[in-house]
């Protein structure tokens, strides 16, 4: 059956229900599902398994943790046994609307996974030795604080460093670390949307886009949103009710996906020719005039570009339309099939719809060619450009900045913003970086840029995510380098066993955390539970400390930093118990019960009164239902006038920017926000006068959309500074001869990362990673599906099976990032993980496999029944790092050489040397443009540009001595 037949057949179900007269369910999802249980009968609702048994189970919501999108989960907990039968969507959550990928129901394998970690370890033997004795919590804990206290003590803070992979909370360490006082945040933002993040940021200082996709006319996707990317579930809903609605779906990806499937035009231009196709459209849209003017005359900021770019031109916008048709003029259609490989006709094809959705174009990208790419944050930039061009932007059916779209509440305690800046994570090399250089740490730690006194590792795991994996063990095998390693992790993984402590922390159904993501226009927040204590406590028990509810010892990040905070200040003398004390009970610890009843009674608008409808408290409401919709429909909050209140002795500067004296309204909302500067006198930005009117505009320097970036241009990057195609390290004229290009990041949509590999429902489902090869590439190299092939990279090789497909372009490889995982001993995840032998002479690695997956006797009668042997090759490890010198992305297309597997390679052999490493490192960190010789001044990085963990002002300030 075809999609419009099948979405036919949905909506004459929906239409024939209604005739019925039948109810749906009531909740905010607005989706027409009759399946759900009523909420009225959640504490007591009888479940049929799938034998037909009955069991009387308590529905407890939560959130899932299986990727970014943060849907809601509903658990259904026996009554009698206490334990979680199964995990299905809950109907309460405004962005999921009931709906999950495989992913959130398997979340219930990782809480009955046998190999989870369930109490304290300490290595016994040398760090990557594989020896482990359990401790108490108790020993790790007062070990570990002892160590933090005495660098904070000593003047040592940025020796402490937390580097986490996925948050899945907003904020809650971040204000840990400041209160500790370190600048210590590290993620992994660099390996993964870093370049996306760019590209939005210059436009209009907020770093992710927010589509409208229900609403659009048009959907633009640059690689799998539908399947795997972005928000996956809550984008891939919307997308394909747009389509029920005849709406069309473009989708660029070299690669056929499953989101490309459903595309009405698939385009597979050759890597990193996306932003020369945007930018062929961007120019048939300004050459045939049909952009909308008005918007582009009030809300860019072509008047700065005039003035500081051809200063001898009239500054008026005709002047401006004039220059801008000059600019895009090359980027023809043929141009951009020159580049691509895709045909002009097409192309215009595409061009046409784009200019028929006017202000409904909703568009979106986030890693995909953005992070694949040396400028890869331009194809966000470009692609921006569309919808600014059409002024869909904040429109029904358009893209919305996320902020808008997104509430994050004030918590209990607030800290200051640090006082240092670390070097080892914000480098002045990269001072437009988005965000922290994370991967390059194995590097600048080698080069003698500072230590670790503790380092915590939290659902992170560089040893296999980063590139050149080799380089992080050496790092972190060098105690002189890192003092003490802290995994904090509810299951084994790679990077785990070069840690001192392993310390098992709940996973998704296990712990307390808030959430707010950009889904739709409107906000909500959802609230992650540990759904066994929510039980018992539904049942009348007094749970105090939520390791009394989850299995074995296993605990929960928000208790665990409370108490660690409380041993590395217990008298109060370092000012940093103050901000884990309790309210209600001064001197006493702080509770994740205080902690969430405070933010939901007094910084979530609405809230209580909505609970107090059901006479609940604000906390029992969330604990019930999971999430609570903010607010709905936020329309272009741009475009609103500034209130008389805060036009206090207001003054407009020549750009246009309106600064104030009134102080900044108190918001329950404390989405991070770009800084831009405040004038010359100390006023704050307020808005943007436009037509004599002041709005509130964009958060960015001027206020305006920023097709021009004054700060690009200030910082060393003029010839960037307006949306463009720079060449890609891929580029042909890049490559070698004999060499093609390899995609390694797509995902698998029932796998996310190295977090679910303990899901045996998904590890059935997918558990390889085999090359896709074109046909014609195939038989010119002659390979068949199945053989083994060596991928030649820069730094080593991996050997890998080769799948003949034409779901990719000629001349390209692509391999999935999330597989290849492995182990060195007994400690791993057997269903998932090859057990590999690790050699290393000097810089020279080799790894090798000695036993493939294989059925296991365990507390789960379905170990044994383990068909699979392959779980994929590792291919990150073989990477060199390669670190854009704007955004900091790793840009991760690799330039290979593919070829038949020689005699004696065995599958999953790898190869690395990271000498050659290391020279690629220094290769690449000759492009960048470092603040101490570009900053124009005498910062480390522009105060306006977003930072997690914002340090104090003064922080900013470059050290004298390196001043140019
Ligand atoms: S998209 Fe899937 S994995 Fe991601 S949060 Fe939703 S259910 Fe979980």
């Amino acid at each position: 059956m075809n999609v419009e037949a099948l979405n036919e057949r949905v909506s004459a179900a929906k239409r024939a229900t209604l005739a019925r007269g039948e109810t749906f369910y009531p909740g905010p999802s607005r989706v027409h599902l009759a399946a759900f249980p009523p909420k009225e009968r959640w504490d007591d609702w009888v479940d049929v398994g799938p034998r037909g048994d009955e069991r009387r189970t308590m529905l407890v919501p939560t959130t899932c943790f299986n990727c970014e999108s943060a849907c809601g989960l509903l658990a259904y907990v026996d009554r009698e046994t206490l334990q979680v039968r199964k995990f299905e969507g809950n109907p309460e959550h405004p962005g999921s609307r009931g709906r999950n990928c495989a992913k959130g129901p398997a979340t219930l394998n990782q809480v009955t996974d046998p190999d989870r970690i369930l109490f304290p370890l300490r290595r016994a033997g040398k760090r990557g030795e594989g020896r482990w004795e359990q401790v108490s919590w108790d020993e790790a804990l007062d070990h570990i604080a002892a160590r933090i206290r005495e660098a904070i003590v000593e003047g040592r803070p940025n020796e402490v460093m937390y580097h986490v992979g996925r948050p899945g909370e907003d904020g809650y360490t971040e204000r840990v670390l400041a209160a500790w006082g370190v600048d210590g945040h590290n993620s992994h933002t660099n390996v993964c949307s870093a370049g996306g993040r760019t590209g939005y940021a210059f436009w209009m200082g907020l770093d992710r886009p927010s589509p409208d996709h229900a609403n659009a006319d048009v959907i633009l996707l640059i690689s799998s949103h539908l399947e795997s990317g972005h928000y996956f579930n809550p984008h891939a809903q919307r997308v394909l009710e747009a389509k029920e609605r005849g709406a069309k779906l473009v989708v660029l990806d070299t690669r056929l996906s499953n989101t490309a499937t459903h595309a009405d035009h698939w385009l597979s231009p050759y890597p990193g020719s996306e932003p020369a196709i945007l930018l062929a459209i961007a120019n048939e849209l300004v050459r045939t005039g049909r952009y909308d003017r008005e918007f582009v005359r009030r809300w860019w900021n072509w008047r700065e570009y005039l003035e500081r770019e051809h200063p001898g031109v009239e500054p008026t916008f005709e002047e401006f339309e004039r220059i801008l048709g000059e600019l895009y003029a090359a980027y023809t259609f043929e141009h951009a099939e020159r580049e691509s490989g895709v045909a002009a006709e097409t192309l215009r094809e595409v061009a046409e719809l784009v200019a028929s959705a006017g202000t409904r174009l909703s568009t979106h990208t986030w890693r995909s060619a953005a992070a694949g790419n040396l400028g890869g944050w331009q194809v966000s930039r470009c692609l921006f450009l569309l919808n600014a061009l059409l002024g869909a932007i904040a429109t029904e059916g358009g893209t919305y900045p996320n902020a808008w779209n997104k509430f994050v509440p004030r918590p209990i305690h607030v800290p200051p913003h640090p006082e240092s800046w670390n070097e080892l994570t914000w480098p002045s090399e990269y001072p437009l970086a988005m965000f922290e250089l994370s991967y390059l740490l194995p590097y600048f730690l080698r080069e003698g840029r500072g230590r670790l006194e503790v380092y915590f590792t939290r659902v992170y795991n560089p040893v296999w995510t980063n590139p050149d994996g080799f380089a992080w063990i050496e790092a972190l095998t060098d105690e002189s380098l890192v003092g003490l390693h802290v995994a904090l992790t509810p299951t084994w993984n790679e990077t785990a066993f070069f840690a001192d402590y392993v310390l098992p922390m709940g996973v998704g159904s296990e712990r307390h955390d808030l959430h707010s993501y950009e889904q739709y226009d409107g906000q909500w927040l959802g609230f992650r539970q540990p759904v066994l204590r929510a039980a018992r406590e539904r049942l009348g028990a007094e749970v105090r400390d939520t390791r009394e509810a989850n299995p074995g010892e296993v605990w929960e990040e928000n208790e665990f930093w409370i108490e660690l905070s409380w041993r590395i200040d217990p008298d109060g003398s370092l000012g940093i118990r103050r901000y884990f004390e309790s309210r209600e009970r001064p001197g006493e610890r702080l509770t994740v019960d205080e902690y969430y009843r405070y933010v939901f009674e007094s910084s979530v608008p609405g809230l209580p009164e909505r609970a107090a409808e059901e006479s609940l408290t604000p906390l029992e409401f969330m604990r019930r239902y999971g999430s609570f919709e903010v607010a709905r429909g936020i329309g272009p909050v741009f475009a609103q006038p500034v209130p008389d209140e805060e036009l206090e002795d207001v003054h407009v500067d020549e750009r246009g920017r309106a600064y104030t004296r009134a102080p900044r309204p108190d918001s329950p909302n404390i989405v991070p926000q770009p800084s831009p500067e405040p004038d010359a006198d100390g006023r704050r930005p307020v808005g943007v006068a436009v037509d004599g009117e002041v709005l509130r505009g964009f958060p960015t320097p001027s206020g305006k959309l920023e097709f021009y970036s004054p700060t690009l241009a200030d910082w060393g990057w003029p010839e960037l500074a307006i949306p463009a195609a720079p060449r890609s390290h891929v580029h042909p004229d890049e490559l070698d001869e004999g060499q093609t290009v390899l995609i390694s990041t797509f995902r698998l949509p029932v796998q996310i990362h190295t977090r679910s590999a303990n899901a045996k429902w998904l590890d059935e489902i997918a558990h390889t990673n085999p090359l896709w090869i074109h046909p014609s590439h195939a038989e010119r190299i002659g390979v068949r599906t199945g053989d083994l092939v060596r991928v030649e990279t820069e730094i080593g090789h991996f050997v890998v099976k080769a799948w003949v497909t034409e779901g990719i372009r000629p001349g390209v490889v692509a391999c999935s990032h999330h597989m290849g995982r492995w182990k060195l001993g007994d400690a791993g995840q057997r269903q998932a993980m090859a057990t590999v032998a690790l050699e290393h002479e000097g810089g020279r690695w080799a790894m090798q496999r000695t036993k493939a997956v294989e059925p296991f006797g365990s507390s789960d009668p379905d170990t044994k029944r383990i068909w699979w042997t392959d779980v994929g090759v590792h291919q990150n490890l073989t990477f060199p790092v390669q670190p854009d010198p704007i955004s900091g992305q790793h840009c991760w297309h690799q330039a290979v050489r593919v070829r038949r597997a020689e005699p004696g390679d065995a599958y999953g052999d790898i190869a690395v040397d990271t000498e050659r490493a290391w020279a690629a490192y220094r290769r690449w960190l000759e492009l960048a443009r470092p603040a101490d010789r570009y900053s124009p001044g005498g910062e480390r990085r522009p105060y306006w540009l977003l930072r997690p963990l914002k340090p104090a002002r003064e922080a900013y300030r470059l050290p004298e001595r390196t001043v140019a």
